[in-house]
């Protein structure tokens, strides 16, 4: 099976994670600062928060800002659920806007347009709007840090996809446009360490808090303890905090994997291309490539029209399967889970993402697949909307 997406990892980060594991340190401790330095340097952010998943750094991001009961988070239906989840964990509502049908983004109008009924609500304003870089590419973060000054809502980009990504010549995650963004380092996403994420911010002291957060909400700095240091042992536990930490090993793998960023993002953009040329006489509507050095490029998503291939994306899906090829369908539109349907979510609230899902197809796409492997993929969707 050619997987739609998948880890590539060397002999020296096999050797990274040996060392590590005969050091003194398994858990946090000198390689996760190192990794946070090095995600602060690439992304031009002054402050860098490991924990043990972009679903955990998500969580505390949102912690930090003070999300809680009766506040409403917003995110897209687009996306995977912890976009949205990680409100819920907080006690939060959570409220959903469309997307670009061009680039599956946020749509910036439909949030104009939704911030400007619920302004005429008391209390109906978001606390914080999750923006997705869907697929590694940035949505308009400049219009929407605009509306979130207007508004006054805070932005937490959920950059999951966009290790590495720039978005109008700035690093991604560089918060000049949002108070906190989220990387994932799941194997599938653009590097790894297994499981584990990373937050980056501009704000010193959400910094602070989400790393007191990731810790069981403990501190050891003496400002902030209420009663007189007992000794060098003593802390105090502030706040509910989490174990969320990111491991020594983990640390080590990211590190490792970070000096191939770029060239895994040059061979990503490179077979992007190359999809490009193989598909442009395939009747399917591939992926706007605008921003092709620009995008992190996690996914490559084609959509399936039956009204121009007489085929459904299921059809495709499954014969496609059959030949071994591991396409993948990203997302099932989170308000369309069992879980936010039972909290009133249903088919229609967000048009644009519920037609998107019904035709999208994410076709292979990892930075150790060759050529042949690619052509492979793009033989069998052929066969598969020739033949049923
Ligand atoms: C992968 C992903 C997450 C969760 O990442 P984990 O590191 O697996 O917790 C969150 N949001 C998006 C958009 C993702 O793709």
């Amino acid at each position: 099976m050619i997987p739609y997406g998948r880890q590539w990892i060397d002999d020296a980060d096999i050797q990274a994670v040996v060392d590590t594991l005969r050091s003194d340190w398994l858990t946090q401790g000198p390689a996760v600062g190192k990794l946070e330095a090095a995600l602060a340097d690439l992304c031009h952010a002054p402050h860098a928060v490991a924990a043990n998943s972009a679903t955990s750094a998500l969580h505390i991001a949102c912690l930090a800002i003070d999300v809680g009961p009766g506040d409403v988070v917003w995110t897209v239906p687009n996306t995977f659920v912890a976009s949205a989840n990680c409100a819920r964990l907080c006690g939060a509502d959570v409220d959903f806007v469309d997307i670009d049908p061009t680039t599956y983004n946020i749509s910036v109008p439909a949030l104009e347009h939704k911030l400007r009924k619920a302004a005429m609500i008391a209390g109906r304003l978001p606390k914080a709007v999750i923006p997705v870089h869907f697929s590694g590419r940035a949505p308009d973060q400049e219009a929407i840090w605009t509306l979130a000054k207007d508004y006054g809502f805070r932005v937490i980009e959920d950059a999951s996809h966009s290790v590495g990504a720039t978005h109008q010549g700035e690093p991604v995650g560089s918060c000049r446009s949002s108070d906190i963004a989220v990387f994932s380092f799941h194997p599938v996403k653009i590097v790894t360490t297994a499981e584990g994420g990373l937050a980056t911010t501009r704000d010193a002291a959400l910094a602070d808090r989400m790393a007191r957060l990731r810790t069981h909400g403990i501190t050891k700095d003496q400002q902030l303890m209420s009663n007189k240091d007992e000794g060098g042992w003593y802390y105090e536990q502030i706040e509910l905090g989490l174990n969320y930490r990111l491991t020594d090993m983990q640390a080590a793998l990211g590190l490792s994997q970070l000096r191939r960023l770029y060239e895994f993002l040059r061979r990503r953009r490179e077979l992007v291309a190359r999809y490009e040329r193989l598909l442009a006489d395939v009747p399917v509507t591939r992926p706007l490539i605008d921003v092709l050095e620009e995008s992190a490029w996690h996914l490559y998503v084609i959509r399936i029209d039956p009204k121009r291939t007489g085929k459904t994306r299921r059809q495709v899906y499954d014969s496609m399967r059959a030949a071994g090829i591991g396409v993948q369908v990203h997302y099932i539109p989170v308000h369309l889970q069992p879980y936010y349907r039972a909290l009133g979510f249903k088919p229609g609230d967000c048009p644009e993402a519920e037609r998107y899902y019904e035709e999208a197809l994410s076709l292979p796409l990892y930075p150790a697949m060759s050529n042949a492997e690619q052509d492979q993929v793009v033989d069998a969707l052929k066969t598969s909307l020739r033949c049923a």
